[in-house]
């Protein structure tokens, strides 16, 4: 009989665990409010600690779609991508200027923007960087769970127009933008980076093809998943988004970005054989692993000194001519320099110029 009882109080309580197990589900949170966020003291101190890195940088924002193209939309339709990439890009914008930025959109509002002249625009623009943003949708319409937050760059690591800084901007931003929406980055790569040749092999996305800055685009999370459709139209969310993009981008511009300059009075052309020195330079320092020359888009050997940072190329039976070089170099944070390509022009009087 006691036997009996115990196992029927057991029952029971463990009923009661259970019940109290699904109300708390019921009440978890969408989202959590991240802390330097939630206050507005704290958001302030936040924007003034970056400004030192994001003041004077000019950034294009692309928020994707709009106007006739408003066709991606959860299965009820009342999340529409259109409307969530602009209400993102536009809380960026105004946290990037906020902290000094100089911000170019290709659309504040609800407008029709043809693929080819977002590019154009941003290349005509003078800005540094290029973030398109959009929101994802899986291959199968019935899928309605797949969800994950990624960032898309160009190209992949072995082809010669992959510029690796695009994939460091896009590793910061993706690190600090799951973090805010709580999502994973996916299965199809470890870091929540993509690229685009994932989804269009050998071409890409046309946006980040044609646009000749440093580029990425972010996927923000899936419009179709169950769990982002309640939160994609609440105005808070859309807030932490855009905030998680910004300290992303804010840490992108902290761990600091190397620059390559040509020496002058380095550069020799005598005998067909063609010598230059370029000086590369980070306050974290150059990792001299990292760096790699490439003339005509072959790769050619180098000296590196690793006490003056000094880059030396030296190229025998050189006829004179025009020569396209290209020079990578990271830090010692792992970010690399934006694409540097040049033209250098040899002529036989031992000339030596080198152009944009
Ligand atoms: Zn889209």
């Amino acid at each position: 009989m006691r036997k009996n009882n115990l196992i029927k109080i057991s029952a029971q309580f463990m009923l009661l665990l259970i019940l109290a197990g699904c109300s708390s589900s019921s009440n978890f949170p969408l989202f959590e409010y991240p802390v330097d966020w939630k206050d507005n003291d704290a958001r302030t101190k936040t924007i003034s600690d970056y400004s030192q890195y994001l003041s004077g940088k000019k950034i294009f924002l692309d928020p994707g779609h709009g106007g006739e193209d408003r066709r991606n939309t959860n299965k009820k339709g009342d999340v529409i991508e259109a409307d969530v990439n602009l209400r993102v890009a536009l809380y960026l914008k105004k946290y990037l200027e906020q902290a000094g930025a100089i911000v170019f959109i290709s659309r504040d509002k609800d407008a029709t923007v043809q693929l080819g002249y977002r590019s154009k625009l941003a290349n005509n623009s003078g800005a540094d960087l290029f973030i398109s943003v959009h929101h994802n949708a899986p291959g199968k319409t019935e899928d309605d769970y797949t969800n994950y937050t990624s960032v898309y760059y160009h190209a992949k690591d072995f082809n010669y127009e992959y510029e690796p800084c695009n994939q460091d901007m896009a590793r910061y931003i993706e690190r600090d933008l799951s973090y805010v929406m709580g999502n994973p980055v996916g299965l199809g790569s470890f870091d929540g980076t993509y690229s685009d040749y994932n989804i269009y092999p050998g071409e890409g996305f046309s946006v980040l093809r044609k646009t000749k800055i440093p580029a990425v685009l972010i996927e923000g999370g899936f419009h179709t998943s169950r769990l982002e459709e309640m939160r994609l139209n609440i105005d808070d969310f859309n807030q932490i988004q855009a905030w998680g993009i910004f300290r992303g981008l804010g840490k992108y511009f902290r761990a600091g970005i190397p620059t390559i300059s040509p020496i002058a009075d380095s550069t020799k052309y005598e005998s067909q054989k063609l010598s230059l020195s370029f000086s590369l330079n980070d306050t974290s320092g150059i990792n001299h692993k990292s760096i790699s020359v490439y003339l005509e888009k072959r790769e050619v050997d180098f000296q590196f000194d690793r006490d003056k940072n000094i880059l030396t190329i030296e190229v025998e039976n050189l006829v004179e001519g025009e020569y396209p070089v290209r020079i990578i170099c990271a830090n010692k944070n792992g970010n690399h320099a934006l694409p540097y390509h040049k033209s250098i022009v040899v002529t036989n009087d031992a000339c030596v110029e080198i152009r944009d």
